[in-house]
């Protein structure tokens, strides 16, 4: 028999939307990934503290923000199973999304499998990942570990200027790196990073590694132009180097934008395929927060509960 509502996703998107739709008696299967697109509970698992999440005033931890979330959601019902979606057939109903055991179908499906910070692939921002290294400014960049340190951000995008001109509020200086010799950023935001006295840009460099004990001590990078190797000290380094949306499962059943995120009808959380609601990061390549994810996840419950009922279905 098919489920009333299925949800591809475990992040504060996905757990939200299972709140309010388990509390609507829709009795949502969660299916929170597994290997592909993260890890369940999304990428709050993999940072230690949240500050800026309302109703925490001490912050609180990102996997026990999820625990609590998800605890919330299997209080009104939801069900969960840890496997990945491989594939979906939206063009008849019910819907069918397929794990690799199983065909699960569906009259409803809510899509929050968010987005991946694209990272550099160098054995010490492995090594280093959450000791140093990050690619989330707004979320660690206040950490004491990074007040009045230098700090390096890698990219020449919009994101990277943001980052650099945040995180220049505690550091006490920021190395802007870029591969090439002129910003992809707006004229705008150029200008705000030429005229902050704490940020140093450094053109045509690439990082060729990263290197510390326990935690992150320096940089070393490669000038492409000249192939001299310079070190830096340095005891944080964000990566602002773009987000890919987890969408590459979907194979053309649904619209994207250029970049691979679901278009939604905004300000509602409809896809191109009635029934199908996407939410959070998927969807999202501007604000990319919790709190944004959440309240997106609410937006797709809804819409999902107000279908379902319309067509009979729920
Ligand atoms: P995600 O959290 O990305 O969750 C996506 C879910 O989809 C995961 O469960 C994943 O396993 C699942 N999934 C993916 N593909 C599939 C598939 N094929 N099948 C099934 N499931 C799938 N934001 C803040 O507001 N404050 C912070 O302090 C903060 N800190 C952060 C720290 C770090 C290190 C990072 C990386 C991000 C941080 N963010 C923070 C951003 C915040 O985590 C995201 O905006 C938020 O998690 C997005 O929620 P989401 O539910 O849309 O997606
Ligand atoms: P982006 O515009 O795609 O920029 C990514 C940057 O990372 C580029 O400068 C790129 O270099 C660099 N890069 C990519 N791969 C790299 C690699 N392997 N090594 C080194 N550098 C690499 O991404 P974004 O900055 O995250 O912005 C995404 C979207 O959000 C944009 O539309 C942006 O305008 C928007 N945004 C807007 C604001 C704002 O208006 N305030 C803030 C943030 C984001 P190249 O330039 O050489 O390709």
């Amino acid at each position: 028999m098919a489920k009333k509502l299925v949800i591809v996703g475990s992040g504060p998107a996905g757990l939200t939307a299972a709140t309010y739709s388990a509390r609507a008696d829709l009795q949502p299967l969660v299916v929170e990934g597994f290997m592909t697109g993260g890890q369940p509970g999304g990428q709050l698992m993999t940072t230690t503290e949240v500050e800026n999440f309302p109703g925490f005033p001490e912050g609180v931890d990102g996997p026990e923000l999820i625990g609590r979330m998800k605890k919330q959601a299997e209080r009104f019902g939801t069900e969960f199973i840890m496997e990945d979606i491989e594939s979906v057939d939206f063009s008849s109903r019910p819907f069918t999304l397929k794990t690799s055991g199983r065909t699960i179908a569906a009259n409803c499906v809510i899509i929050s499998t968010g987005a991946s910070a694209q990272i550099l692939d160098l054995p010490g921002v492995k090594k280093f990942w959450g000791k140093g290294v990050s690619a989330c400014a707004t979320c660690d960049g206040a950490l004491p570990i990074f007040r009045n340190q230098v700090i390096g951000v890698i990219g020449g995008g919009d994101s990277a200027i943001e980052e650099a001109i945040f995180l220049s509020r505690f550091a006490s200086k920021v190395l802007l790196i870029h591969r090439r010799n002129e910003f992809r950023a707006s004229k705008a935001m150029q200008k705000r990073a030429f005229d902050n006295p704490k940020i140093q840009i450094v053109f045509d460099s690439v990082l060729e590694d990263v290197y510390g004990s326990q935690f992150l001590e320096g940089i070393k990078l490669k000038n492409l132009k000249s192939g001299e190797l310079s070190d830096y000290l340095c005891k944080g380094l964000f990566m602002a180097i773009g987000h890919t949306p987890n969408t590459a499962f979907l194979k053309g059943a649904l619209a994207l934008d250029a970049k691979g995120y679901i278009k939604v009808a905004s300000p509602s959380s409809a896809t191109s395929v009635e029934g199908v609601f996407a939410c959070g990061d998927v969807t999202d390549p501007h604000y990319r927060q919790a709190i944004s994810a959440a309240g997106t996840g609410c937006v797709a419950a809804l819409d999902a509960e107000r279908w379902l009922q319309a067509n009979n279905l729920g």
